[in-house]
């Protein structure tokens, strides 16, 4: 029997096949798990449906998470169609482009705001509109990065939005365990994703982290997949709050 036999969970994220959000999408269907999933912007379903079709999900909703409409929305929806909600991967984040070169210190007063609503405060807008199909209890997952705890060049803004999404991660926890929620994030290590790429320096970043890590490879997105499964299933019930690293120990080290 799965890990996931009998759970419903919402992936938000899967832009292309090698979204983060697809490989922990992967794994947990692989365990048995029901899914539903969502895409930005209309031109855009055309990637994820044959995805998600691929896994038995019948439920694919446009969803811009900046929207709080939006989000009502496809919950009520969703609703109709499950009458509970286990768990839920966020593995969504922006900034402009020209945030993610140059200096921090450049970041316009809308650079920042976008960022952060984006990337960091969806967790909280999704967790909020969630809640009530949690029935009982949940696991809620956000995929963060390093950047969040030292300066990485080019990530920048984005650093800071990871920031405050970990805390953010702490706050909820603390707010949600009475409830049976368990709120985690993974830090992943670089992966290629249309995201990342974005990301100036970032192929810099990988060779970087392929000579420092205690395990001298980049992590590959499969594992990634892994963690949010074990974070998603009862292996992790005695978990919350945590910001579990996923990359090849690169974050271990002090030089
Ligand atoms: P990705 O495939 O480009 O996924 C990013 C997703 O965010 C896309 O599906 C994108 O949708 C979505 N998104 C952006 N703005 C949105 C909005 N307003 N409403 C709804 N969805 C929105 O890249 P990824 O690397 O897998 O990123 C997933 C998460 O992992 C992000 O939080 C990222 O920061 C984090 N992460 C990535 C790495 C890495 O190296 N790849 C490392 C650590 C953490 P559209 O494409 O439809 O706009």
């Amino acid at each position: 029997m799965g890990l996931l036999e009998g759970k419903r969970g919402i992936v938000f994220g899967v832009a292309n096949d090698h979204s983060l959000a697809w490989y922990c999408a992967q794994q947990m269907h692989a365990q048995g798990a029901q899914l539903a999933f969502t895409y930005q912007a209309e031109n855009l379903e055309r990637r994820l449906r044959p995805l998600a079709e691929s896994v038995g999900s019948t439920f694919i909703r446009q969803c811009d998470l900046s929207k709080d409409e939006e989000i009502e929305k496809v919950m009520g929806e969703l609703g109709k169609e499950w009458d509970s909600l286990d768990f839920i991967v966020h593995a969504v984040a922006f900034a402009n482009k020209a945030d993610l070169e140059g200096h921090f210190v450049d970041t316009s007063r809308e650079g920042f705001r976008l960022a952060l609503d984006v990337s960091a405060y969806t967790l909280t807008a999704v967790a909020q509109k969630a809640m009530p199909l949690m029935k009982n209890g949940g696991s809620i997952v956000t995929l963060t990065y390093y950047g969040a705890e030292k300066v990485v060049p080019h990530y920048n803004v984005m650093g800071v939005a990871k920031a405050a999404l970990e805390a953010s991660v702490q706050y909820m926890a603390a707010d949600l365990g009475e409830k049976g929620i368990r709120v985690n994030a993974i830090s992943a290590g670089p992966v290629r994703t249309l995201a990342a790429m974005g990301i100036a320096g970032f192929r810099e970043m990988l060779k970087v982290v392929e000579q420092k890590a205690p395990l001298k490879r980049n992590v590959q997105a499969e594992e990634v997949g892994k963690t949010a499964l074990y974070l998603a299933s009862d292996l992790s019930s005695g978990v919350t709050g945590e910001v579990i690293h996923v990359d090849c120990g690169y974050s271990i080290m002090g030089m």
